[in-house]
């Protein structure tokens, strides 16, 4: 069978190995039917197999759910710079760790250092895969075996089990709770402090505020305290953006550069957070605590590669110039774009939405939406935004009907609607051309 002269063109496309299992799978199927023996009807059915088998898993999405920074649909997008120098990264050997002055080994994170010692001012930076692996190899290098004092309204779980006390566990350290779930003073600290100590840490409550009657120690009543005893102070930031976010309207979430000009000893922070790079864990502070963690035997295991390395570098070039962060970094711009931007993409896909939905019997239109930051950051402030909103029965049908397209759209189901909200939308063009001249109905 595999030599049917119908097949010849999948041999092709596809290489024999596949074609012989799917042969396999139509034998197995068609037994005892007339039909197995029929060529034409066997190439057509193998060809439709191997095309959902060669589909790539990981698809690219329209991520219109409103939240910018979506985890599970990947966060942030990388900036063409980025793009650019992780292709050239890719296709050819580099100097990684090379130092081409002297032909001799250089250090992967001195692409970083520079950088983020001019962003954030701290005296050395150091790379690893993400921010729950900063964290973890902080503490493994600084508190192994010793006491880490945490206040308990920091202790913080954020999404796919990550949780500060598993972690402080994982890494060898004692985690010392403090004050309670809403109050922490630094008498709180102070009284903690014991000969087992190693360090004090701070951790940026990402994901949820405590309102009311709360009170935490910021960084600055933190530091001298810590300064007296000789210990480090640890902060993990979560998000950690490198510039504030007031200026493009959005309220305050602090900056790396913030926390290591309180006394900070080490930050760490995401890099595919805020910051809009590719996933890493960006570790900043105190030379002689970064040279430290960077000889830790685990950074070996966490470290980046040159990948990643080269889009995480491209993309801190960008801050050098702020004022052209919005042009040319998407998370800032799509966190920046202005609610009657996001209005004019709405006006201008309501008409192709209407036909593509007509058969469906749902009314589209345009309403005002709240969006999201994600990944934690700002967890309670939501940004003003436009959807297109569909309204009528089945709409769990037509959200997969959504997701059925060949570019899936995500949506997000609330109050009685399905909503695709704009601020998200990265490509106009090939949304609008994916839904013009198309029915799209619920399944
Ligand atoms: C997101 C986050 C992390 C984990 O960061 P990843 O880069 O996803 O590993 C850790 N701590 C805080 C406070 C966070 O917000």
């Amino acid at each position: 069978m595999a030599n049917w002269p119908a097949l010849a063109a999948l041999v092709a496309r596809a290489g024999r190995p596949l074609v012989v299992e799917a042969l396999r799978a139509w034998a197995d199927e068609k037994r005892g039917s007339d039909e197995v023996g029929d060529e034409a009807a066997c190439a057509r059915w193998c060809a439709a197999r191997l095309a959902r088998l060669v589909e790539p898993s990981q698809r690219r999405v329209f991520n219109l759910t409103g939240t910018v920074l979506h985890t599970n649909l990947g966060r942030a997008l990388l900036a063409e710079e980025a793009i650019a120098a992780a292709v050239e990264a890719m296709r050819s050997p580099t100097t990684l760790e090379y130092d081409l002055a002297d032909g001799g080994r250089g250090e992967r994170d001195d692409h970083v250092g520079p950088w983020l010692h001019r962003l954030t001012g701290a005296e050395a930076a150091c790379a690893v895969n993400n921010n729950a692996a900063a964290v973890l190899l902080v503490l493994a290098a600084m508190a192994q075996g010793r006491e880490v004092i945490v206040s308990r309204g920091e202790l913080i779980e954020i999404g796919g089990a990550f949780r500060i006390p598993d972690i402080m566990a994982r890494a060898g350290c004692r985690l010392v709770e403090v004050g309670t779930t809403n109050r922490t003073h630094l008498k709180d600290y102070a009284e903690a402090i014991g000969p087992d100590t190693a360090a004090i840490m701070k951790v940026h409550p990402s994901n949820y505020a405590v309102t009311g009657f709360s009170k935490s120690v910021s960084a600055a009543e933190l530091v001298p305290l810590a300064r007296e005893k000789g210990l480090p102070v640890i902060e993990d930031l979560g998000s950690g953006t490198l510039v504030d976010l007031e200026t493009w309207g959005l309220p305050h979430e602090p900056t790396a550069r913030e926390a290591i000009e309180a006394g900070i000893d080490v930050v760490t922070f995401s890099g595919d957070k805020l910051l809009g790079g590719p996933q890493a864990g960006l570790v900043v502070g105190r030379r002689d605590w970064i040279s430290r963690i960077a000889r830790h035997p685990m950074k070996r295991a966490l470290r980046l590669d040159k990948v990643r390395l080269a889009a995480l570098e491209a993309t801190l070039r960008l801050y050098a110039d702020p004022a052209r962060l919005v042009e040319r970094l998407p998370t800032v711009r799509a966190l920046a774009r202005p609610a009657a931007d996001i209005r004019a993409i709405a006006e201008r896909l309501l008409p192709v939405a209407k036909r593509a939905f007509a058969k469906a019997g749902v009314a589209v239109a345009i309403e005002e939406s709240r969006g999201q930051i994600g990944s934690g950051a700002l967890p309670v402030d939501l940004l003003p935004s436009f959807a297109l909103t569909l309204r009528g029965k089945k709409l769990d049908g037509l959200a997969a009907a959504l997701r059925g397209l060949p570019i899936p759209v995500i949506g997000r189901i609330a109050d009685g609607a399905l909503w695709l909200d704009l601020r998200t939308l990265d490509d106009e063009a090939a949304f609008a051309a994916q839904l013009d001249g198309r029915d799209v109905v619920a399944v």
